[in-house]
């Protein structure tokens, strides 16, 4: 065995053989996977093998896309068969809420070049005659589906990974990771030891175990999945004689099942209610090629209603049952990408589509150790979305929610149950006994809107507008017209501090650093210029700065800084998580309000628009920061948390007069839309330029080095190629939720990133991005929702205080 590589790849499965392939495609040959036993011997061998392009993530799916297209390249280099059965796929709507999802599906799908299309139920029977009629409304055909050999597909990945220069070890189990000083890794095998610079963790069954080597706990679990294979059914040969095409794959939500031919018979897999995880702590090295037993009672429930969708399955014979254990990450999408606090340590586990998701993986993550970037907008599957808060036990939780609902519909407005609440502030209770709905946001409960007293606190989920609109309404009209409190605790915040800490901040951000007692947006590039953060920053002293930024984004902000400080120590950055958490106050009376609080003068003369202040605030030592999202006169006021019930009642109390209103997260958004405000992971996200983004006013060319500077000047000398647009759109009962394609004369050329009702300028509104080509002052623009296309019209100015005088006032 060799005892040097430049990277070790832990798993031989579908995924670690994607990435071996993946990295001598990218030009590393010295690269070698160890696998403890056969290559497949964990998920794989025994998957179904389907695969698809649908995801309810775009840049997943256009990742899915990839992977598809991958494998006749794949066989023509290794000269292995995936066994490919290209087929069309069908999935069944079976009410009005599912025929909904998939219109909005094919309208996501367009702008992606996915070709997928609404058909009949009588044209779904010419791919699947088996249809009980009466029972669907309406279908969508995908053409891009199929399924394949599982071990073929894993073999040809390996084999052309081979050809490429790397070597792989079978019956070698690594044991234990050690990393050295300088950050390489010595990989412990049964067999001998390999020093290497990266470690790749594919180990798919037993990725828990071989994260615990290095210190982390993965956020993966396996459930027992089962799919049974059926006897020969006379009327499928029936149908392959007469069509003389093989039956389609099937997705029948009702069902929670999909169907697929297989031989002469049909193989039909459920993703039941009452989902089984396996091996909840530890997965048993012993574990080999082996199935668990099959629980038939288990997915009965599902049976039934397929028998009765699909009545020519009922008489079939089952041939065999497969059960086998795979791993989900809570949210059902695979976890990518360097690990934070870990050098050269990357994770390419949790993926519960190898068929569908493994050439994305490896595309991505060998892209990534290559280039410094995977090269596409992977935020959905990146190992960074999940913090310490996503433990054993919530993964748990969340898993078996995920794998229940696997086919069923997330409305737009919906929240997920399971492992609530989590993170909770001390106004949680206050909130619940004024009626809040809340959200959780990546684990913290934050107030959504706030039901009055006679309502029902609770969300009508649906693709339309909902119960909670005209209360939303009423919270942006208190802003707007006098004074709103709301909870601004879901943000990242970071001290940073040290003699170095000025420029190595300014060598992070696009913008100059703000002078002392002052705030500046800030946005952040990646070395290829594009967009990785967007913060808030405010200069507390000469050597102390705070930052603010979106809650979700802080492992992923933190693994970029620790990659970017200084090692001789001269620069900190804290992460201040949940130790310091806020209340915003916004409207025209707010400034009044802050004044009754507070014996400091912050009259508009001595605390101006952007101005950041330690102060008491109802007797409470606080951070506030004259701004607010909402776009209005506002304060930011943050406290530790021990402090923030005080500061809220004293709020609540001394805004009484001025008629203060809570106000939630609902509220706040759509008051940021009516000023055309970005969001961070939707309007700014690594796929996007500085320029593109619309960011020029902060990004500023001539003043500092920072990183992504060189990209920048060229984006901009050369001229964006995407531009963000803002739109007004003549919706009827149903505003824009994302991803919805953008037509322009009559084409589809870009996509909507964020939108929803403007309350206050009662105006549905829009913002997406289009190719810089085609922006004209006059296009005629129309935006897909629910597969209608409504008129849109470009708008320039933001339609609340387009002067922003309010901000200022
Ligand atoms: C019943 C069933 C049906 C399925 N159907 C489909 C389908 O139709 N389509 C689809 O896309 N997916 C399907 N899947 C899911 C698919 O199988 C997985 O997505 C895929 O196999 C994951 O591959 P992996 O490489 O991540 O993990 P694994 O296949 O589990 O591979 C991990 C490998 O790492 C090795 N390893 C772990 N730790 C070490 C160590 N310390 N040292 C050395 N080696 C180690 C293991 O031995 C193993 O071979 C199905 C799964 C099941 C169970």
């Amino acid at each position: 065995m060799k005892t040097t590589a430049r990277v070790v790849v832990i798993g031989g499965g579908v995924v670690g053989c994607s990435v071996l392939y993946h990295l001598t495609k990218k030009g590393w040959s010295d690269v070698m996977l160890i696998e403890r036993d056969q290559l497949t011997s964990g998920s794989t061998w025994h998957a179904a093998g389907g695969f698809h392009t649908l995801n309810g993530d775009p840049n997943v799916a256009m990742l899915q896309s990839y992977t598809v297209s991958l494998y006749e390249e794949l066989e023509r280099i290794s000269g292995q068969s995936c066994g490919m059965h290209k087929s069309p796929g069908i999935m069944l709507a079976d009410t009005p809420e599912r025929m909904e999802f998939l219109k909005m599906t094919v309208a996501r799908g367009r702008y992606l070049g996915m070709s997928t299309e609404i058909i009949s139920v009588k044209e779904a029977m010419n791919y699947f005659p088996f249809i009980e009629e009466k029972y669907f409304l309406g279908a969508l055909l995908d053409p891009n589906e199929g399924h394949l050999d599982p071990s073929g597909t894993t073999y040809a990945y390996a084999k052309a990974a081979r050809i490429g220069g790397a070597t792989i070890e079978v019956q070698t189990k690594v044991e234990s990771l050690e990393q050295k000083p300088d950050g390489t890794w010595r990989v412990i095998t049964n067999k001998g030891v390999v020093e290497c610079e990266h470690v790749v963790n594919a180990g798919g069954l037993w990725a828990r175990e071989v994260g615990r080597m290095v210190g982390i706990e993965l956020p993966v679990l396996a459930m027992e999945h089962m799919y049974l294979v059926t006897d020969d059914i006379p009327e499928v040969e029936a149908f392959n004689k007469s069509a003389g095409k093989e039956i389609g794959h099937v997705i029948d939500f009702g069902a929670e099942s999909y169907l697929r031919q297989e031989g002469k018979g049909m193989v039909l897999g459920v993703y039941e209610q009452a989902g089984k995880p396996w091996s909840t702590k530890t997965t048993p090295w012993s574990f080999g090629q082996e199935l668990l037993q099959p629980d038939l009672d288990r997915i009965a429930p599902s049976l039934e209603i397929a028998f009765k969708h699909f009545p020519t399955l009922e008489n079939a014979g089952i041939k065999r049952v497969i059960n086998g254990p795979f791993t989900f990450a809570p949210d059902g999408n695979p976890l990518v990408g360097p690990v934070q606090g870990r050098t050269n340590f990357w994770s390419a586990c949790g993926v519960m589509a190898g068929f569908s998701q493994g050439g994305g993986v490896g595309l991505a993550l060998s892209n990534w150790m290559v280039d410094g970037d995977p090269g596409f907008d992977i935020w959905g599957m990146d190992v960074a979305r999940y913090g310490d808060w996503a433990t054993r036990t919530y993964t748990n939780a969340k898993v078996r929610e995920n794998y229940s609902r696997r086919f069923r519909i997330r409305f737009p407005n919906e929240e997920l149950p399971a492992a609530r609440p989590l993170q909770t502030t001390p106004l949680y209770d206050k909130f619940i006994e004024q009626g809040a709905v809340m959200g959780d946001s990546w684990g913290m409960e934050t107030p959504l809107w706030f039901a009055p007293k006679g309502s029902e606190a609770k969300d009508i989920v649906s693709f339309h507008r909902s119960n909670d609109f005209e209360h939303i309404k009423a919270e942006c009209k208190a802003v707007r017209e006098a004074v709103g409190v709301t909870e601004i605790a879901n943000f990242s915040k970071y001290e940073i501090t040290g003699p170095g800490a000025e420029a190595w901040l300014q060598t992070q951000m696009t913008n100059t650093l703000p002078k002392k007692g002052r705030l500046q947006l800030c946005p952040m590039l990646n070395h290829q210029g594009k967009l990785i953060g967007d913060f808030t920053i405010a200069k507390a002293d000469d050597e102390r700065f705070m930052m603010w930024g979106s809650s979700q984004a802080q492992v992923y902000h933190m693994r970029w800084f620790e990659q970017t400080l200084p090692k001789d120590g001269s620069v900190k950055i804290t992460p201040y998580g949940m130790k310091l958490i806020g209340l915003s106050i916004a409207g025209p009376k707010s400034r009044e309000l802050l004044q009754r609080l507070t014996d400091d003068d912050v009259s508009n003369a001595a605390f101006k628009f952007m101005d950041y202040r330690e102060m008491e605030v109802a007797t409470v030592q606080a951070k506030v920061n004259r701004v607010t999202y909402t776009g209005d006169l506002g304060y930011e006021i943050w406290v530790a948390p021990e402090y923030q019930r005080r500061l809220y009642e004293s709020i609540m109390e001394a805004g009484a007069d001025l008629g203060i209103k809570n106000f939630g997260m609902r509220a706040l958004l759509c008051m940021r839309l009516e000023k055309n405000f970005g969001t961070w992971f939707r309007e700014f996200r690594p796929i996007y330029g500085p320029f593109e983004a619309g960011l020029d006013r902060f990004v500023k060319l001539d003043q500092h080095e920072f990183i992504g500077k060189a990209a920048a000047i060229k984006e901009k000398a050369d001229g964006p190629k995407k531009t963000r647009i803002f739109m007004v759109v003549d919706a009827l009962d149903c505003d824009v939720m994302g991803d919805e394609p953008i037509w322009v004369d009559g084409k589809v050329v870009g996509w909507v990133t964020s939108g929803g009702y403007g309350h206050y300028v009662d105006q549905s509104l829009a913002q997406g991005y289009i190719p810089t080509e085609f922006f004209k002052p006059d296009m005629t623009l129309e935006i897909e929702i629910l597969g209608e296309r409504r008129a849109a019209r470009l708008q320039m100015d933001p339609p609340f205080d387009p002067e922003a005088k309010r901000m200022r006032m």
